[in-house]
């Protein structure tokens, strides 16, 4: 089996490893570094910056633990210096290093890498642009059994707020900064909003966030995306409510959100991350029959597969949700398929997701709100960090732990954790929610005494005295 893939995110080059495995022959197209947009301008950058602003926790914390930093005891925040070159610097060098690391792991398994722009030029064909100055190549001409597009997805952009990169910004933008903005407008209320946000507060700047909704975070746990909300309007940050800007521009040296309802807004700089669009520009969809949706998403099913037999997809590029993690596992299972290997459909109703604000929200499988949309029945059960022996001596007490179960079966449905380091924490819900294990099940299994993970247990155990009546299996 030929295999030719186009897009090296997660979506592709992970279905290229396991492609290679299973003894295809494999070839990756990409117009960068592997890794993709995940490895070189969102996740890894993003985290790698908010990892430099997780530093403050300790800081932040240092004094109510007896710490104190010479000349200035007592002082709740010590004075602090934020080396935003360097910061930036260690965030490029990171994402380049983690790129090329993938590229030994996937050049190791025998795949080979083109680097240009893919275009489908027939069910089994994909024609190859060279990417630059192209070192003097020549359009090149794959052919495959099968192709996978993982070309994955773009910032949104409005007319009406062209960014220029240095004053009105996309989150690729965001790393060209060399000083801290003095005041930053975040315009959009989702994870990516939320988690520079998160960043640039604790780097000092003023942040303003410009909501279209009452309240920020407003597809998430709404318990969760209120402790945040607590937190920021500690820290300092200014939330705009019920604000949907119209327009930016930008004035002089400065930007100004104008919103639909006649407000203005300015800052030093303005920020938007009002969201993300499929990458199928310049594919040759539309000749070859593979059907999108009504947000320019390509059509899968199941197992990954398009419209056109022979053509699968994975990642952003569907827009199901997008997550490097739900990339990855649509790219294996589109290889599994093809490569005839037992394969299930992906499982929705267990993908776990966090949001590295400062707690971390990270969620799992089905949510409260979900639940009473679509009238699923649930227990449900929380347990606020407060009284978690871990998080007191850590003095971190901002979250909670909140289990979903079945009524009857107690059959673990969803999760959430608000936390420090709650992406990590979410691992036995994601688990219990996978595997269909039961609130007794969780509660049984040890954790550490003490930690913050303890809480789950807790949790499980209350949850499983509820639902089923005792916690033995
Ligand atoms: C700021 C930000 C932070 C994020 N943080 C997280 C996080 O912490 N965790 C998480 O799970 N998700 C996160 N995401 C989402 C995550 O980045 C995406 O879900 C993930 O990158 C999708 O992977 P992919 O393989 O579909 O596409 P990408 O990672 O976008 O890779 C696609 C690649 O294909 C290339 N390409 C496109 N068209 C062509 C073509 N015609 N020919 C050749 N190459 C092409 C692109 O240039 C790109 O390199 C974040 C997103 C943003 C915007």
């Amino acid at each position: 089996m030929r295999v030719v893939i186009v897009g090296g995110g997660p979506g592709g080059y992970e279905a290229a490893l396991v492609a290679a495995d299973l003894g295809a022959e494999v070839t990756i197209v990409n117009d960068e570094g592997l890794g993709g947009h995940c490895v070189l301008w969102d996740c890894v950058p993003s985290k790698t910056l908010l990892t430099s602003a997780q530093a403050f926790n300790t800081l932040e914390t240092a004094p109510s633990l007896g710490v104190h930093f010479e000349g200035m005891p007592g002082q709740e925040v010590p004075r602090y210096e934020v080396d935003l070159p360097t910061i930036m610097r260690r965030v490029r060098d990171l994402a380049l290093a983690q790129s090329e690391d993938i590229s030994k792991r996937v050049l190791a398994a025998g795949v080979r890498v083109v680097l240009g722009r893919g275009r489908v030029v027939g069910p089994n064909t994909v024609e190859v642009r060279p990417s630059g100055d192209g070192g003097g190549r020549e359009v090149e001409r794959l052919e495959g059994d099968a192709i996978l597009l993982a070309t994955g997805s773009d910032p949104r952009r409005m007319d009406t707020a062209p960014t220029d990169g240095e004053v009105i910004l996309s989150s690729k933008d965001v790393y060209k900064l060399r000083e801290v903005p003095e005041h930053l407008v975040v315009v959009g209320a989702g994870a990516t909003g939320a988690e520079y946000a998160t960043a640039f507060l604790r780097f000092g700047a003023r942040v303003t966030f410009v909501v279209s909704r009452d309240r920020i975070l407003p597809t998430q746990d709404e318990d969760a995306a209120m402790v945040i909300e607590d937190v920021f309007e500690r820290r300092g940050l200014e939330t705009v409510k019920n604000a949907r800007a119209a327009e930016v521009e930008r004035v002089g040296d400065r930007g100004v959100v104008h919103l639909e309802d006649g407000r203005k807004i300015e800052g030093s700089h303005v920020l938007l991350t009002i969201g993300q669009v499929p990458q199928t520009n310049g594919l040759g969809l539309e000749e070859m029959g593979v059907q999108t949706n009504e947000r320019g998403a390509l059509v899968v099913d199941g197992v990954s597969r398009t419209t056109v037999p022979s053509i699968y997809a994975a990642g952003d590029v569907t827009a199901k949700l997008m997550l490097a993690s739900v990339a990855a596992m649509q790219g294996r299972i589109a290889m599994w398929h093809l490569l005839g290997q037992a394969v299930a459909p992906l499982r929705w109703d267990a993908v776990a997701a966090t949001i590295f604000t400062d707690p971390q929200i990270a969620t799992v499988g089905l949510s409260e709100q979900r639940a009473a949309e679509t009238g699923i029945e649930v227990e449900v059960d929380t347990l606020p960090l407060a009284g978690n022996s871990r998080a007191k001596m850590s003095n971190r007490p901002d979250g909670f732990v909140k289990l979903l179960a079945r009524p009857g079966s107690g059959t673990i449905a969803g999760g959430a954790v608000v936390a420090s380091y709650a992406s990590d924490l979410i691992a036995p819900i994601s688990e219990a929610c996978y595997n269909r294990l039961t609130a007794s099940q969780l509660s049984q299994a040890f954790q550490i005494y003490p930690s913050f993970a303890g809480s789950i247990q807790e949790c499980a155990r209350r949850l499983a005295v509820r639902v089923q009546g005792s916690y033995r299996y």
